[in-house]
């Protein structure tokens, strides 16, 4: 859930090994890779969440989104179904495998 709405609903499995919203995949590259080591910051996401109670037009998570194209800011993503669970975006097909390359090094432009 992101801004009180639901981003992605499926088999746990399923959207963990391989999600299809921006914001699981954001979460998932937030987490360590090697382990928690002391005076190390964790990976965050970029920019700030919205005002609870007033959220952006179009998807709350735009202004975050290294995917958000101008549909994102104008159209609210319903839940749809893709590769078998429900996802709020546009976008959720070109969700890159490699959660780590959408938030970190060679996320796209
Ligand atoms: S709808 Fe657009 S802004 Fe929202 S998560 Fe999907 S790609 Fe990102």
């Amino acid at each position: 859930m992101y801004a009180g709405r639901t981003s992605e609903l499926g088999p746990v499995a399923q959207v963990l090994n391989r999600p299809r919203a921006p914001y699981t995949a954001g979460l998932l590259a937030s987490l360590p890779q090697d382990g928690v080591r002391r005076r190390r910051r964790l990976p965050a996401l970029p920019g700030t969440p919205p005002t609870p109670g007033a959220p952006p037009p179009g998807c709350a998570f735009a202004p975050r989104c290294p995917l958000a194209v101008d549909v994102c800011r104008t159209e609210e993503p319903e839940p749809r179904t893709v590769d078998g669970r429900l996802v709020a975006c546009h976008r959720a097909e070109q969700v890159p495998a490699d959660t780590a390359t959408l938030f970190g090094e060679g996320r796209p432009a």
